[in-house]
């Protein structure tokens, strides 16, 4: 399989955005955490709190949308429950990062 035929590469493309996000996230919480002490003031660190936890909600929005490779269906949600850390798809029990040919 040549990695551009490799269906789970969007998967892990969305995975470094998700990090990418949580780590910008936590940048800015860093930085309201550290004004909010240097100020005194309480304001920044919540503000750095909502904004580390509204970039993790960002990226994993389309990760747990990510279609199953094999039947196309969310692979981490099934209805209401979500579960991005889930090894198998939710609907089919593919396994992650196996062949969805096989
Ligand atoms: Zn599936």
């Amino acid at each position: 399989m040549s990695p551009r035929t490799d269906p789970w590469q969007v998967y892990r493309r969305l995975r470094r955005v998700l990090f990418g996000a949580a780590l910008v996230g936590l940048g800015c919480f860093g930085v309201g955490f550290h004004l909010a002490r240097t100020r005194h003031a309480v304001t920044p660190f919540y503000v750095g709190l909502a904004v580390w936890v509204g970039m993790i909600a960002w990226g994993a929005m389309p990760l747990g949308e990510f279609p199953c490779p094999r039947c196309g269906e969310p692979f981490s949600q099934r209805g209401r429950t979500r579960n991005l850390l889930s090894r198998r798809c939710l609907h089919c029990q593919l396994p992650k990062w196996a062949n969805p040919e096989s």
